[in-house]
């Protein structure tokens, strides 16, 4: 850590910084410069307190060297890491969709979506049985109900199938059900309760990012997750909230190359969240992998017109099928394959 002085600070002041160093078990480093001192920690800075620091006489502000983040930093793994779920590997050389619709609605509706998953040559499937709905109105999800429609409709298929937790009381109920991999929605990114929780599991995780979640405070997270045990994170970015307002949210494909530089983990794309309009989804779906993205999450219905969830957003069948040909081409042209 690095501690900078304020201009004029006393011998005093000086010796007050050093002596808080000492307590913590570090030791200092004093570079006096023409007007300011600056002050290293040496040793694990994870023993001191920044804003403790920052508030002491003479002190002008406080720099950490080492990443707050540790299991999840590529620091401390420097080769990326391959998750695997029931076999199929994300992170490595392959690049995986996962197909499905927004939520588990009938079991015909099930069924035909994972015709199509499977018709596009998607190896995943998604599917939403506990919703989190902007109105308290909305149709919720047809919760353990929705579990059981959705096993059965994947495991004919041989799916892994992949499903928003939102409240910790259902955890049990998730494993019960052999949920390959839970998803932590946008709203529940800072949920950190549920993150403690979900880090106490051998499941596979997708993290999405919040609405309005920075990298750091979304690296946080999955911290907070891989604290607990669970290092099988998967990143999803899903689109952020800024002041347009021309589409649902702002596909941040800047943050793929930053996160894949920052984490060691695996990063996937929600394009159907981020435009939230079905014409979009080819596009940032594209997008996205020539960015590097690990893999994809995309909402395909039977039928959209009569999709009970984010009707507007849902591909057809057909377009997913026609989707995934265009995508391999752009996973060959950056030395992946699909
Ligand atoms: C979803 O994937 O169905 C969903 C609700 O996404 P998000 O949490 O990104 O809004
Ligand atoms: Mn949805």
């Amino acid at each position: 850590m690095i501690i900078v002085m304020q201009t004029g600070a006393t011998e005093a002041q000086i010796n007050g910084v050093v002596g808080e160093i000492h307590k913590a078990g570090l030791r200092e480093h004093l570079s006096r410069g023409a007007e300011l001192t600056i002050i290293g920690a040496i040793g694990d800075e994870d023993k001191l307190d920044a804003a403790h620091l920052e508030i002491l006489p003479g002190v002008a502000r406080v720099n950490r060297i080492t990443k707050p983040y540790k299991i999840v930093s590529r620091d401390t793994h420097p080769d990326g890491s391959i998750i695997r779920v029931r076999g199929i590997p994300i992170g490595g050389e392959q690049i995986q969709v996962i197909g499905g619709p927004c939520s588990v609605e009938t079991e015909e509706q099930m069924e035909l979506a994972a015709q199509g998953v499977a018709d596009a040559g998607c190896r995943l499937m998604r599917g939403g049985a506990f919703k989190p709905r902007t109105s308290p109105y909305a149709f919720q999800g047809l919760g353990v109900q929705g579990l059981e429609y959705f096993q059965h409709a994947a495991r004919k298929h041989n799916f892994p199938i992949v499903t928003e937790l939102m409240d910790v009381r259902m955890l049990d109920t998730f494993m019960e059900y052999d949920v390959d991999v839970i998803q932590i929605g946008a709203r529940n990114m800072q949920n950190f309760d549920l993150l403690k929780e979900v880090g106490r599991v051998n499941k596979p995780i997708i993290l999405k990012r919040g609405l309005s979640a920075t990298i750091s405070e979304w690296l946080m997270s999955a911290e907070y997750i891989a604290a607990g045990g669970n290092h099988n994170i998967i990143f999803c970015e899903r689109g952020i909230r800024t002041f347009e307002t021309a589409y649902r949210n702002v596909l941040d494909v800047t943050a793929i190359p930053v996160l894949k530089r920052e984490t060691h983990l695996p990063v996937i794309v929600d394009p159907s969240h981020a435009g939230g309009k079905a014409w979009m989804v080819p596009a940032l779906a594209q997008a996205a992998v020539a960015a590097g993205a690990d893999g994809l999450l995309i909402e395909m219905h039977p039928n959209p017109c009569e999709a009970w969830c984010d009707a507007d957003q849902a591909l057809t069948p057909e377009e997913l099928k026609k989707l995934m040909k265009t995508l391999g081409a752009i996973a060959q042209a950056v030395g992946r394959s699909l």
